[in-house]
């Protein structure tokens, strides 16, 4: 078994290429809750439906974010009736997402989750990291932001001063899922915003130091791939590079993947990691993400 740590956009591009080369029914996915919240009557799970609609070949790749090819009609009727809504749901996503509101009222949201994999015909476990939800407070320039609020309406513009996230519990199954693997993969996710709610569930630093662990940079050079990655690390006091992610998985890390062009980086992050692997870590195609997954499972011991 291989435990995958994921949020949704950098480590999902990884998660087609390891499905390409790994069982997939070999495959625990780990997944970020931090930013789950209700919408417009429904529960969006963000993160979780992105590695659900990347595992089943359904993701809209445009935006990692819903279904490709969906439609937006009840998105465009709210606004004729001037009931906006914040996110831009498709219609199809919107029925995953009433499907996993009631399941959750119901049994809470792994069972949810769980019950809506095999319904896609999957084979991996996709659990979410707590079946609580987290509050995040985001301190920024003009003030505090409500973290959809910052990602959407002001487009990741202000600078952040701070971020601040609640304690929550792990989800039944998270901390055996990583005691119970050959090895734990770190994709290339935001470090803070997407892995750190992971690493703070109680438990989880303690597992991961019993297991081998990988993990993906999301920086290359001195910002992140996309996203807003770079300047949550700013806001912390770290160097936004692949030395500064080195140092926040140093405790628990065997191994980190970081770019060609990150090369001039390994001596320092050897002082921090072990192993440095070195290689092209931009998943731009099928290709590169299948190679940058191989690189990944060949390294495991
Ligand atoms: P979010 O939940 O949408 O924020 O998505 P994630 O946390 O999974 O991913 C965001 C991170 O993925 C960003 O920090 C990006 O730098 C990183 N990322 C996206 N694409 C790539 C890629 O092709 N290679 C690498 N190394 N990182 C990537």
């Amino acid at each position: 078994m291989i435990t995958v740590l994921s949020g949704g956009t950098g480590t999902p591009k990884l998660l087609q290429g390891l499905k390409e080369i790994v069982d997939p029914s070999e495959l625990t996915i780990v997944v970020n809750t931090l930013e789950n919240d209700y919408f417009a009557g429904v529960y969006v799970a963000a993160d979780i439906d992105t590695v659900l609609y990347t595992m089943s070949d359904m993701i809209n790749e445009e935006f990692w974010y819903g279904i490709k090819d969906d439609t937006f009609i009840t998105h465009e009727r709210l606004e004729e009736i001037d009931c906006p809504e914040l996110l831009r749901i498709g219609d199809k996503d919107r029925a995953t997402k009433i499907q996993k509101t009631l399941l959750m009222e119901k049994y809470g949201l792994a069972k949810a989750c769980e019950i809506q994999a095999k319904n896609m015909g999957l084979t991996s476990k996709i659990i979410p990291m707590s079946n609580e939800n987290s509050n995040i407070k985001l301190t920024t320039d003009i003030g505090e932001l409500e973290f959809h609020d910052f990602l959407i309406k002001h487009q990741q513009k202000p600078e952040v001063l701070d971020i601040q996230f609640s304690e929550v519990s792990p989800a039944e199954g998270v901390i055996d899922a990583i005691k119970n693997s050959k090895a734990v993969i770190i994709g290339p996710s935001n470090p803070i915003t997407s892995i750190l709610p992971i690493l703070s569930l109680e438990g989880v630093k303690e597992a991961l130091k019993e297991t081998y662990v990988v993990a993906v940079s999301p920086i290359v050079g001195s910002d992140a791939v996309s996203g807003p990655a770079g300047k949550f690390m700013k806001a912390l006091g770290m160097d936004i590079s692949s030395v500064g992610v080195a140092k926040l998985y140093e405790n628990f890390l065997d191994n980190i993947v970081i770019d060609n062009e990150d090369e001039n980086l390994e001596g320092e992050i050897n002082q921090i990691i072990n192993k440095v692997t070195i290689t092209n870590t931009i998943m731009n195609n099928l290709g590169a993400k299948k190679n940058l997954a191989q690189i990944i499972m060949d390294s495991i011991p």
